[in-house]
């Protein structure tokens, strides 16, 4: 039978990157095959982004597009199906059932392992809507990805450990679209992640909404912290460099500043937002932590690990933020010093306890305190790169780059770094003298001669490569 194609556009954040990957793998089965050309799909699936309201509305006008390529195919005698998924799926899927016509299929991001019934639904009955948190357990339903599929994309791999969220930060919708905290359990998590390996993966970032919550099963039968699992992790053969997105300051546990001090492949680069400078926007927005604890978790991490180094996230014009608040948040971070942050607009979501808020801060004044912080911001991760300018660090390589010759990696605190190279260094993590930079890329040239190690990743170096090829 002819392969069906299949055409993911994927909003957000990197659990919608992994959850686009999982979907592709669940309709392998179904004689599926991913393409990066919707206009020959036969299943476009829109993985959707609730989290600002402009996320949510891109989802409406690329349905807009969708339904005159679909209104095209079907002159021409082809059937092409339109699923949406994701978070906007979850939080409005009657109103996408209303709105949108051209959508056969909704599905919450719990209940995507179900996407082969609710694509033979649609076909039966015309359209199909499943955004009830189901009771089961996706994870036991999803298909392992096959060993080419892992090949095709690359060394370095998401792996969800944690789901959902119990913190109810009053402007986020999260715990309302991905649901109750839920932890998967170590073995599981061991199974996948020794399985990436197996098939070339080298970096794996274990991801959640609130990852360092994370408090799984350990086939010791206790509840094993984030601290833990790094540790098991990092004794799989072939993962070199391991790291974890997204940590509450709340969850920041003593297990986890030990394991960046003491396991190699846990990267000393830590995102770890705080929203807000002041104590006062802070406690409005339910943060459950005041700046003064943030300080202190930032302390205790560098009185452990001399080289880490941290990015953020920053919403601006939350409701009743005044100048002095703002003032705060520029204090905080002028005080932290980042290696990168993320700064966004407030934008009121419905059901949000914040919604609900009063005092409204004008667009232009956001727009002009969005523009003083990210100012600074700019310059702290400007002076950050440019202090490894004629310094030696390792890069875990990645890919050919876009420049014919130059090969692609990241550095641990995942800048991209270039260098003139083979394709067989893709795979190894090899020091590099840094040279210059070209706006958030570092150049340099590989200060050890290429070891001789093929691609393949059977033949891949089993310890962390920086060990044995630091003193090159
Ligand atoms: N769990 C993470 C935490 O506690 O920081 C954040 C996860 S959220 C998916 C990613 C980021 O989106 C947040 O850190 C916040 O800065 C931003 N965000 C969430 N809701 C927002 C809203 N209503 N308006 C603007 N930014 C928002
Ligand atoms: Fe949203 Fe707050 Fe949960 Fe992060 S901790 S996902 S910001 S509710």
């Amino acid at each position: 039978m002819k392969p069906r194609k299949l055409h993911i556009k994927s909003y957000g954040c990197q659990m919608n990157v992994y959850d686009a990957q999982r979907m592709v793998d669940t309709l392998a089965g179904e004689g599926f095959v991913e393409t990066t050309n919707a206009d020959d799909a036969d299943l476009v699936i829109l993985n959707t982004c609730h989290i600002r309201e402009k996320a949510s509305e891109k989802v409406y006008s690329e349905l807009g597009r969708l339904r005159v390529m679909k209104e095209e195919a079907a002159r021409q005698g082809r059937r092409i199906d339109i699923a949406v998924a994701g978070c906007v799926a979850q939080a409005e899927g009657g109103e996408i059932i209303n709105r949108a016509p051209v959508v056969d299929v909704v599905v919450g991001p719990q209940s995507y392992h179900h996407l082969p019934q609710l694509l033979a639904r649609a076909e039966r009955d015309g359209r199909a809507l499943e955004t009830e948190f189901p009771t089961e357990d996706k994870f036991a339903f999803l298909p392992p990805p096959k060993p080419d599929v892992i090949r095709a994309r690359g060394i370095s791999a998401f792996v969800t450990i944690q789901e959902g969220c119990d913190k109810f930060c009053t402007f986020c919708v999260v715990p309302y679209t991905r649901g109750a905290e839920v932890s998967r359990p170590v073995s599981k998590i061991v199974d996948d992640v020794k399985r990436l390996a197996d098939h070339g993966v080298r970096e794996i970032t274990l991801i959640g909404q609130n990852v360092n919550a994370y408090h799984g099963e350990g086939p010791d039968g206790r509840t094993w912290p984030l601290g833990t699992l790094l540790h098991r992790l990092a004794e799989i053969p072939g993962i070199v460099r391991l790291r974890y997105s997204t940590s509450h300051p709340r969850d920041i546990d003593d297990a986890l500043i030990e394991a960046h001090r003491d396991i190699p492949a846990a990267m000393p680069f830590v995102h770890l937002p705080v929203q807000s400078g002041s104590d006062r926007i802070l406690s409005a927005m339910n943060r459950k932590h005041t700046a003064r604890d943030y300080r202190r978790a930032i302390d205790r991490f560098r009185s452990l690990c001399q080289d880490i180094a941290f990015s953020s996230d920053f919403i601006v014009g939350f409701p009743g933020e005044s100048e002095e608040d703002f003032q705060a948040t520029l204090a905080l971070v002028t005080q932290i010093g980042y290696a990168a942050a993320y700064s966004f607009k407030y934008s009121p979501r419905p059901g949000t306890p914040a919604a609900e808020m009063q005092e409204m801060v004008s667009a232009d004044e956001m727009d002009e305190r969005l523009a003083r912080l990210q100012e600074l911001i700019d310059s702290q991760q400007s002076a950050f790169n440019r202090a490894s300018i004629g310094t030696t660090v390792d890069v875990l390589f990645e890919r050919p780059a876009r420049n014919p010759g130059q090969i692609v990696g990241r550095t641990a605190y995942l800048q991209p770094a270039h260098v003139i190279a083979t394709e067989a260094i893709v795979g190894q993590v090899l020091p590099v003298k840094i040279e210059s930079l070209e706006r958030y890329s570092l150049l340099g040239e590989l200060a050890c001669p290429v070891p001789r190690l093929a691609a393949a990743p059977e033949t891949m170096p089993t310890t962390h490569p920086s060990e044995t090829t630091m003193g090159a």
